[in-house]
């Protein structure tokens, strides 16, 4: 991994969406979709974002590519900041996703060598110069130019549509490719093979990713890091070895914990989670994950620890019970 300046660097990256209500629209709260998260992704490296439903991974990549407008904080990528010195169209032209939903995210009415050169000719390139282009990234994504060119969505399989998702996000030549849940709906041995291919292109063309999933299992597999995010806020970050072999945060191992394991060194002592995360509209006090952390403290509920970097490696965890002098009475027991 690089140890030169982060590619992507965000720095208290807040969006809030307000809820209207009554005769006269009226503001009724606030969901705190994300609530100013800090965090850098360095060139060539794989940043795996985990969490439950409403966490905010989404809304996170979302924010990243400009689907939707932060509220607040600073996105820079290769130290240049949005807004200040990087334009706009450099982040989108950058920063490219791939979505779940493979068939939505295509136009039925493009066949898939319109659909990945759509993107190129917007941008000025020749027609004939993007067709070459998106033949060069069907043979890319596997997909043979003279079998797949023609055909359109309906006429491909969920694997194959994904391809085509990832080639037409590479037409745009980006540093950062975010995988939203991107092989969250394949068969398991198609998933295997996209999985593959976003590995060998990765190497090929020095790609940075950022892989949004709910399988811990596949974000073990493809992350050098891990963010897992509650409520709005990262909750701990790492290496990906120290998050699932050293995790300190009790809602990380909660969710480990959730995990089959057939290794017996590697069976977590912590119970697994109970319930659905608390209505972000009014999140908890202090810790935000302190209504369902069986080590909840006093001081857990009035105050909110903030990331502290562990010793020795970019472990970063947001729980009292990690920091010294907290003021957690189980502090001792638990780091010692
Ligand atoms: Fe649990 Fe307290 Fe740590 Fe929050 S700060 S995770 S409530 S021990």
């Amino acid at each position: 991994m690089s140890a030169a300046a982060p590619l992507l660097s965000v720095n208290g990256l807040t969006k809030h969406f307000p809820l209207k209500g009554g005769f006269f629209g009226r503001s009724t709260g606030t969901v705190r979709a994300v609530d100013g998260i800090s965090f850098d992704v360095a060139e060539g490296e794989t940043l795996g974002i985990v969490g439950e439903s409403g966490c905010g991974k989404s809304t996170t990549a979302r924010l990243l590519v400009d689907l939707i407008r932060p509220d607040g904080g600073e996105i820079m990528l290769s130290a240049r900041r949005l807004g200040v010195d990087l334009p706009l169209r450099d982040l989108r032209r950058n920063v490219q996703m791939v979505f779940q939903d493979s068939y939505a995210s295509l136009n039925p009415r493009l066949t898939m060598e319109e659909a990945i050169a759509f993107g190129p000719t917007v941008n000025g390139v020749s027609t004939a110069e993007a067709t070459r282009l998106a033949h060069e990234l069907l043979f890319k994504v596997g997909l043979e130019p003279k079998r797949f060119a023609g055909r359109y969505p309906h006429e491909l399989s969920g694997g194959q549509r994904q391809r085509v998702n990832i080639a037409r996000a590479l037409a745009f030549k980006p540093k950062i490719v975010i995988l939203d849940e991107a092989v969250s709906a394949l068969d398991k041995s198609v998933e295997a093979q996209v999985l593959n291919l976003l590995g060998d292109l990765k190497r090929e063309l020095g790609l940075t990713y950022i892989f949004i999933s709910h399988d811990l299992n596949v974000v073990r597999y493809m992350s050098d890091r891990v963010m897992v995010m509650y409520l709005g806020e990262i909750a701990e970050i790492g290496p990906v070895d120290a998050i699932y072999e050293r995790p300190s945060h009790p809602y990380t191992r909660a969710l480990l914990a959730a995990m089959p394991s057939m290794d017996p060194d590697h069976l977590t002592r912590e119970a697994p989670l109970a319930g659905d995360p608390p209505n972000p509209i009014n999140p908890p006090s202090g810790c935000r994950f302190h209504t369902r952390c069986r080590h909840a403290a006093t001081v857990c509920i009035s105050t909110p620890p903030g990331l502290y970097t562990l010793p020795g490696e970019r472990h970063l965890v947001n729980c009292h019970l990690a920091i010294p002098n907290s003021g957690h009475p189980g502090i001792e027991a638990v780091t010692a």
